[in-house]
């Protein structure tokens, strides 16, 4: 469902209040990975372009409600500047009079990014008094953060129920690209899944079962999946508790005639800066644990891959950050980018193996936001999206 477009809004002297996504690595007081500001810079130019007064606002990180020095602005606003061409002014709060001056002090043109948002206990309880305080900064709102958007926050939601509101480019083009995998896919449709966050992407993979003809799984998720199919898997990061999901998914698959690729061999240690031995997956001994795929999977699975027509990747196929246990994540990566399919990646991690494999480039679609994009796949709203009008045709 296209959304009202900050393209069709008369932007001229007008103060705009746009919800960002630069929550970035930081590395030493620097930013790291800078692909989410550069994510962003399409609808920030816009809106210079359009000589707007532009108040840019986004989280950093994960402080608890109240300032925390490791998580300012500061250096994002740096990055920006450099990567806008002009001076991105900062402010020490979020709301309130510093803030008020700053954004008087705005020329058409300006830009300000706003102090971390949570920083204000009010943001991630959507507290009403934060929204409106947020919009009284400005004329009319903005939500360009894709990967916040399935959150229902003051900097999303609150303030978009206080102010005129449009949808950035990133997050329509996000929206535009993630539909394409539930809208008539072409066929076969292979989702990846793997990763750590096993009990978030259980329900995913439930509902991914849904509309792929094929599912590989890998990474940590792989484990509890073994656990169901009755394999021991020794030390291996596993939820236990959720081997009956596991169960009713594998039982569901079968039902419908759906692949469900798991592990037939692995890489395991007895612990992570361990060197890896590789074992079939039968073989893991009490105490070990598994860290990555082994080769014989990597083939089965770059084979599933090489015949798709539609790719969605979420989740490292096993701890890649270890070159010892980064093959897995490495040679799914290359069979991903040399698919003749269309191809999506999302969730941060995954995100950051493709752009170290240097392998970015050829993929379609690579989103910002890893639990808004596979929110978007198992057909739940997105709050923030939800909340700036639909075009109406
Ligand atoms: P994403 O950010 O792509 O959504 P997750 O955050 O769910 O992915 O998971 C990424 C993490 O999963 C990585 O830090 C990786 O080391 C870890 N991981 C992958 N496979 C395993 C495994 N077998 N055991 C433990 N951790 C794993
Ligand atoms: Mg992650």
């Amino acid at each position: 469902m296209p959304k009202r477009s900050i393209a069709a809004a008369d932007l001229a002297g007008k103060r705009v209040l746009i919800r960002v996504d630069v929550n970035v690595p930081l590395a030493e007081g620097a930013v790291g990975d800078d692909t989410r500001i550069r994510a962003s810079l399409p609808t920030i130019q816009h809106l210079i372009d359009q000589r707007a007064r532009t108040i840019l606002v986004s989280h950093l990180g994960r402080p608890k409600g109240k300032p925390d020095d490791k998580y300012r602005m500061a250096p994002v606003a740096k990055r920006l500047s450099e990567l806008l061409g002009q001076d991105v002014a900062t402010v020490g709060s979020v709301v309130g009079p510093d803030a008020t001056a700053a954004v008087e002090r705005l020329a058409p043109g300006d830009v300000l990014l706003l102090e971390n948002v949570r920083f204000e206990a009010g943001e991630e309880q959507n507290d009403p008094a934060l929204a409106k305080a947020l919009a009284a900064l400005a004329d009319l709102f903005v939500n360009d953060a894709f990967g916040a958007a399935h959150r229902a926050h003051a900097s999303t939601v609150g303030v978009a129920r206080e102010l005129p509101a449009y949808a950035g480019f990133l997050l329509q083009r996000e929206v535009d690209e993630l539909s394409r995998l539930l809208d008539q896919p072409e066929r076969p449709f292979v989702a990846i899944l793997g990763g750590a966050k096993i009990s978030d992407k259980l329900a995913v993979a439930g509902s991914l079962l849904g509309i792929v003809d094929a599912l590989l799984i890998g990474g940590g998720m792989a484990n509890t999946f073994l656990l169901a199919t009755g394999v021991e898997i020794g030390a291996s990061l596993a939820e236990r508790e959720r081997v009956d999901d596991a169960k009713q998914i594998l039982a569901a698959a079968k039902a419908t005639r759906k692949d469900i690729l798991l592990p037939v061999d692995v890489v395991i240690a007895t612990d992570m800066k361990q060197p890896g031995r590789i074992v079939e997956v039968a073989a893991v001994p009490a105490g070990e644990s598994i860290f990555d795929i082994g080769p014989a999977t990597i083939t089965a699975f770059e084979q599933a891959i090489a015949g798709a027509k539609t790719i969605f990747w979420n989740g490292p196929m096993g701890v890649f950050e270890q070159p010892q246990f980064a093959a897995g994540t490495r040679e799914v990566a290359k069979a991903v980018a040399a698919a003749d399919a269309y191809t999506v990646i999302g969730g941060g991690d995954s995100v950051a193996a493709v752009e170290q494999a240097g392998l970015a480039d050829r993929i379609d679609h690579i989103s910002t936001g890893g639990g808004a994009s596979l929110d978007l796949l198992e057909g739940t709203e997105l709050p923030g999206l939800a909340a700036i009008p639909d075009i109406v045709r």
